[in-house]
């Protein structure tokens, strides 16, 4: 035990019987000591743990009933700061360019709790004793306010209640509680008034406990160890072998640290890594539970306008329960309920929600139906499931839009922000453990505590910025000491425990003993002068902070006993630089050795190896660390134990060999050959119909081909806000071609050719009319990004009506949007077929195609013309080129689907001209005709399907189409999948004959 322990036991042992009322620096502290006293065999009955202030509180929490005051908390004490500088502070004035901002908030909150506990009145504040007139002028206003504010709340702060409680005390009046012994440690830091207070209170009935002297910690601890790690992680990690090494039991050991902000997050993922049970002196950040996460990536969505991502975040993280919002039992899948707002194609913005899913959900539903458009299906096998997910997610937001407070004007009243936020948590936040049990209970507490804030509107972000900074400096499950548990701490609060083992972590000079960082707003010079006039009490002054911290962990190693480790990081890991011992580990070291002289490099050589992610002894706290260091010790490149690795993890070894075999001059299966295919996935053999838009990705890179349409896998659809961008390059043509089939069907069934100056007005109605009803489907970010794209729209609809007036002077339009072997499409065109066409490439082969013609012209009597709109550049075709490779083929294989169209219906026709039409902003009505050439369509597309014959899917030999590629991240990026391949077909030692049909594709020129 230690000196104060001995003392308690011994007071205990002396008045057994008598009521005792230890007198801690806190509650946790005081049971620590208590509870280390009857660890040592000396029971005790009849005590009782209390602190100054809950003493305060108890000799007048009557007064506070009957006047009707409550409580000030920590949320509530920044809120009124904060009103306190909107109302008192001009924007001219000393303070007037911060006076918004939140870090000006929290300074001056710690001010004035720093003036107020030291007793300075507002009017105390002379001008003199600070170097600006104007600064103290204005920190008196906000003095004053703030005073107000908390009268008119009915609040009171720690400080009034002392005062209240000082006050009575020295009137004399009877206060409870009179009775019981008062045991005062006597390393108690009071201030003049609180020791007056106590003696008041207590009068002879007051005790001082004696405690270990701070100067004279030495003797009584043990051993005394100093270590070093490379990087906070590791000091911990080193921590937790020595356990396992020396086989100490965790319920024998304190941790203690420095810093809180480092140490705590990652001795909390540690010990769950390695599920090591801990209690926590100042309890755990409530942002570790799932609610403290739900509810940061709520004001995270909300800040960011409701950025679908971050929605997604919210939902993948499995932080929020959907059952709540739907009633059902089983849970739909996070994943697939993320993926649903993927596909929703949200982007942001509060109204884009649920339209969107609108859309997704009858997207859905005409597919079940065997209807719907050609585009990307997701989860082909669970149509059903996903629906029910987009059922879900859909719920799940229009409740959650509910509860959610709109900003008017970029404003909002904290107190309505603060309680949507407290029904988020109630209504939608996960619980699956006991600590986010108790987080959840305490978000809600805290968040319902700015309902009695005024209604003063405040900037939407800085009311963000205030419940994160409310939710994130919030902790939950401070506890004492339990048995099975190691204790982490602080370490001012630690030591108290009486446990055997203690490490002290994070003694670096970087962190220990601290910056003394003076308070801006009252600086230590002007503290002092101020201190000066109010003398018995003093104001603290903020540069003395490391001393304060060097006397503070001194006292806190004369309380220790048993063996002591001091460690600290020898390398910063982020920045990759060296650190240095704290001084005051030299002065320890020095103590301990009796050796005055020894130095730095003395104490560096003392030392051992620094921890780091590899142990250096034989204790491994997993598999990793045992693997990294059989690695390290048997080197990378040695057989043996890369033999074993790969050996015990078969994918570990799966994937080294594909990385050599890709690395290799051979082309192999890790390259995209897919062996075993017997041909199935040959169309002509097959007969499943293909499209042209497969082919030309085919031609483009069989590699990619094979990953998005044999393999199926989707890249994420990632809508990133672009607030200049209303409808992204697809729904942009594809409004287009709403427009112009509109007009065009309208004006050929009266048998009219398109005229500009009879057809303008009305194109501009069709035009307004879709325009309206994309603007309900896909809400814009702002007017300005719609009011952009639509003078496109309306520009490309001009280009075309003129255009179209020259051009059909020669030809009569006569079919539109022509759908052929598509399940589920609407057509008026009569050419327009369910069955997909028959493509003959001679020698008694074919192949199945399918797909929709945008334009069929008719020129004389069996002449007719295909064209397909294109609302991008030119530069996407290559004029020069027929069929560049297979790369550029719709309009050949469009021409021959439509002479088979037309023979269906025993009508004679023959296409004679096919290309592609441009006439949005970037064409600006120019058009590409590409010549018809049968030898060269059957010559590439035998090449394309030979490659699916044999299953040879190399990447792309050039970077062509490789910059807007979706599949970069797989291939390893155009330059290297581009040069590997290139290597493969030229290699001499390897032949590579399975790249034969592809070396002859490649080598097409037309
Ligand atoms: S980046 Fe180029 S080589 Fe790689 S998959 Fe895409 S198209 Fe093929």
């Amino acid at each position: 035990m230690n000196r104060l322990a001995e003392e308690l036991a011994r007071f205990c042992d002396t008045h057994r019987l008598d009521e005792k009322i230890f007198v801690a620096p806190s509650r946790a502290i005081g049971h620590q000591v208590a509870e280390a006293v009857v660890r040592a065999g000396h029971p005790w009955v009849n005590l009782r743990i209390e602190t100054v202030h809950t003493l305060a509180l108890r000799v007048i929490e009557a007064d506070l009933v009957r006047e009707g005051l409550k409580i000030l908390s920590r949320a509530q004490g920044l809120a009124l700061v904060e009103q306190a500088c909107f109302k008192a502070l001009q924007r001219e004035g000393y303070f007037g360019k911060v006076r918004d901002q939140v870090g000006f908030h929290q300074t001056v909150k710690a001010t004035i709790e720093d003036m107020r506990g030291a007793a300075v009145s507002p009017g105390s504040l002379r001008v003199e004793l600070l170097d600006h007139d104007q600064k103290a002028r204005e920190l008196r206003v906000l003095a004053d306010a703030y005073d107000r504010a908390l009268a008119e709340n009915h609040l009171v702060d720690e400080a009034e209640i002392f005062r209240r409680a000082l006050k009575k005390v020295r009137g004399r009046e009877r206060v409870a509680p009179r009775e019981g012994l008062y045991l005062l440690p006597d390393c108690f830091d009071l201030s003049p008034s609180e020791r007056e207070f106590l003696q008041r209170l207590a009068g002879h009935r007051l005790h001082v406990l004696a405690v270990d002297d701070p100067s004279d910690w030495k003797p009584a601890v043990s051993a005394v160890r100093i270590s070093r790690a490379l990087g906070e992680e590791n000091e911990i990690r080193g921590v937790f072998r020595r356990l396992l090494s020396d086989g100490i039991e965790v319920d024998r050991v304190e941790i203690l640290y420095t810093e809180a902000a480092t140490y705590l997050p990652l001795i909390y993922e540690l010990s769950a890594q390695y599920e090591m049970p801990c209690t926590y002196g100042e309890g755990v950040p409530v942002v570790f539970s799932r609610p403290g996460q739900a509810v940061l990536g709520y004001l995270d969505w909300l800040v960011g306008d409701y950025d679908a991502r971050a929605m997604r975040r919210l939902i993948g993280a499995e932080v929020v329960d959907l059952r709540k919002a739907t009633g059902e039992k089983e849970p739909s899948g996070a994943m697939r309920a993320a993926r649903v707002l993927r596909d929703a194609g949200i982007g942001w913005g509060r109204e884009r929600y649920i339209s969107r899913l609108d859309a997704l959900i009858r997207f859905y539903r005409d597919r079940q139906h065997g209807k719907g458009e050609d585009r990307k299906t997701l989860d082909h096998e669970f149509p059903e499931k996903q629906m029910i997910a987009a059922r879900a997610v859909r719920a799940f937001v229009q409740e959650l839009l509910a509860v959610t407070p709109e900003d008017s004007d970029g404003k909002i009243a904290l107190h309505e922000l603060a309680h949507g936020a407290a029904v988020f948590v109630e209504k939608f936040a996960r619980v699956a453990s006991e600590l986010d049990g108790t987080a959840a209970m305490a978000l809600q507490g805290l968040l319902e505590e700015f309902s009695s804030l005024s209604d003063t509107r405040i900037g939407f972000p800085q009311a963000i910025k205030r419940l994160r900074g409310a939710v994130r400096s919030t902790h939950v499950e401070a506890k004492t000491p339990e048995p099975g548990h190691l204790h982490i701490s602080d370490y001012r609060m630690g030591g108290y425990s009486g446990r055997e083992f203690t490490f002290i972590l994070g003694l670096d000079e970087s962190r220990y003993p601290g910056v003394g960082l003076q308070d801006p707003i009252l600086l230590d010079h002007e503290r002092r002068r101020i201190n000066r006039v109010i003398t018995p009490r003093h104001l603290p002054l903020l540069g003395e902070r490391p001393q304060e911290n060097q006397k503070a962990l001194k006292a806190c190693l004369a309380r220790l006993r048993g063996s002591v480790t001091m460690s600290y990081s020898c390398r910063n890991l982020l920045e990759d630089r060296e650190q240095f011992p704290a001084p005051f580990l030299l002065e320890i070291y020095r103590a301990i050795h009796g050796f005055p002289e020894a130095n730095y490099r003395t104490l560096l050589s003392a030392t051992e190896r620094p921890a780091g992610f590899i142990p250096f002894q034989a204790t491994y706290l997993d598999e990793s660390e045992f693997w990294l260091e059989r690695l390290k010790e048997k080197g990378r490149q040695s057989g043996a134990a890369s033999t074993t690795v790969r050996t015990i993890y078969p994918w570990l070894d799966r994937g080294g060999h594909a990385e050599e075999e890709r690395a290799s001059a051979r082309f192999t299966i890790f390259d995209g050959w897919v062996r075993d295919s017997d041909g199935e996935l040959d169309p002509r053999l097959n007969q499943r119909p293909i499209s042209s838009t497969q082919i030309e990705a085919l031609a483009r890179c069989p590699f990619a081909y094979l990953l998005r349409y044999i393999l199926g896998i989707e890249p994420p659809d990632d809508y990133a806000r672009d607030p200049t961008v209303w409808l992204d390059a697809l729904e942009f043509g594809r409004l287009l071609h709403e427009i112009f089939r509109t007009l065009m069907v309208e004006i050929t069934a009266r048998h009219e050719k398109p005229d500009f100056s009879r057809h303008w007005d009305r194109l501009q109605a069709i035009a307004e009319e879709c325009i309206g009803r994309w603007r309900h489907r896909v809400p814009p970010p702002n007017t300005a990004a719609f009011a952009t794209q639509r003078n496109h729209i309306l520009a490309a609809c001009r280009t075309f009506l003129k255009d179209e007036e020259i051009h059909c002077q020669g030809v009569m339009p006569r079919y539109f949007e022509v759908p052929f072997g598509v399940s589920g499409a609407d057509s008026m065109a009569p050419i327009a077929s369910q069955d997909p066409v028959s493509i003959d490439l001679g020698k008694g082969e074919g192949f199945m195609l399918r797909g929709r013609i945008d334009r069929i012209d008719q020129r004389g009597e069996d002449e007719y013309e295909v064209w397909d709109y294109k609302s991008g550049s030119p530069r996407s075709v290559i004029e020069e080129k027929t069929l560049n490779r297979g790369r550029q083929i719709q309009h050949a294989l469009y021409a021959r689907a439509v002479e088979i169209l037309l023979a269906r219906l025993q009508l004679k026709g023959r296409v004679t001209r096919s290309g592609y039409f441009f006439p949005g902003p970037k064409g600006e009505g120019h058009r590409v005709v590409k010549e018809q050439d049968a030898g060269a369509l059957e010559r590439v597309l035998s090449a394309l399907f030979h490659l699916l014959r044999e299953g040879i899917f190399p990447y792309a030999p050039d970077s062509d189409f490789c910059r807007f590629c979706d599949w970069q991240c797989v291939c390893e990026g155009p330059q290297k999948a581009n040069e590997r391949i290139r290597r493969k077909l030229e290699s001499r030692t390897q032949k590579n004959t399975a790249l034969e049909p592809f070396r002859r594709l490649v080598a097409f020129d037309d």
